[in-house]
């Protein structure tokens, strides 16, 4: 890079070139690590409080690099949904999760469905509804058993699709969750306008309970109109008893976080789960 042109260098600091070509790099890296399978997935169960067992599990992709070591989500995900290598991530994600879940149902009797992260570009594919359809019909997976989380964001950007969307993926009987609620601002009116099967309160609101009264308002807010609107709550990142014990009394119907459980590998999932059918 030359700094020849008097101001314009200033985008050209050091600092920034070295992140630019690091991300490049990651991202190089990124797209490597789906063609050589170093992408792995982990499961985060999610409790039904009413019987205190495990109703479904949340897919969380990990990244074990071979130099690096295990990189997060939170970083290579936001990466990915950068360009389109987001929807050959997201279709590994979708196929290895449905296997996955018949490869359980080989090893044991289950009975909780099965919960899968979708990026807004994912969802707004033209292809996505008919590549599901094909993933369900290969790995011989019931609908019945798939939650799909979506985002807040791609609901208010997206209203019009997104709602015929929901209604494709619906008359499949596939389940529909919107994630991190509470984070991008949807007034609670909008959830009436989804045909929502749960929504999951984002880990901002849990964190500070039982403590922080505006949370606990906010909270309580989310569940009544929720229960008036027929759509389940799942309260994520419990991590604390005293959570726990309010979302109880405020009749929260399911609860995630490390609590209960970390996001495991697909053995100690079912290991938890054959745990709970013997107690
Ligand atoms: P998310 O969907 O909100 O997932 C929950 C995140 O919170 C996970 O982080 C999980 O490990 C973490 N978590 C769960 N319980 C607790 C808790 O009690 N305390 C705390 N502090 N954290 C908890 P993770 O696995 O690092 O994933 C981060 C984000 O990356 C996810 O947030 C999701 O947005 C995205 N992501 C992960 N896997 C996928 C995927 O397969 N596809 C897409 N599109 N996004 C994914
Ligand atoms: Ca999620
Ligand atoms: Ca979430
Ligand atoms: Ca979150």
């Amino acid at each position: 890079v030359k700094r020849d042109g008097r101001d314009s260098y200033m985008e050209y600091s050091p600092s920034f070139a070295e992140k630019n070509v690091s991300k490049i790099v990651l991202f190089e890296d990124l797209k490597k690590a789906i063609e050589e399978n170093q992408l792995l997935l982990h499961f985060q169960p999610k409790y039904g409080l009413a019987h205190n067992q495990i109703e479904g599990v949340e897919t969380l992709v990990r990244w074990k690099h071979p130099e690096k070591g295990m990189i997060s989500p939170g970083e290579f995900i936001p990466l990915a949904e950068e360009s389109d290598l987001i929807i050959q991530l997201g279709n590994w994600v979708l196929k290895e999760a449905c296997y996955q879940y018949k490869v359980w149902e080989q090893q044991s009797y289950i009975n909780f469905h099965l919960s899968i992260n979708i990026s807004p570009k994912q969802f707004l594919h033209p292809d996505f509804t008919d590549n599901i359809i094909q993933v369900l019909e290969e790995t011989g997976m019931s609908p019945l058993k798939l939650d799909l989380e979506i985002t807040e964001s791609l609901a208010i950007e997206n209203t019009e699709s997104t709602i015929e969307k929901i209604q494709i993926l619906k008359q499949y009987g596939i389940q529909i969750s919107m994630d991190d609620f509470g984070t991008g601002y949807t007034s609670l009116s909008y959830l009436s306008m989804f045909p929502l099967d749960r929504i999951k309160i984002d880990r901002s609101f849990i964190q500070y309970l039982p403590d922080n009264k505006d949370h606990k308002a906010i909270v309580q807010s989310i569940l009544t109109v929720a229960k008036n609107l027929n759509i389940r709550v799942t309260a994520e990142g419990v991590e604390t008893q005293a959570q726990l014990a309010l979302l109880h009394q405020l009749q929260c119907e399911e609860v995630q976080g490390f609590y209960f459980s970390k996001p495991v590998p697909p053995d100690s999932l079912l290991a938890h789960w054959n745990a709970q059918l013997m107690s």
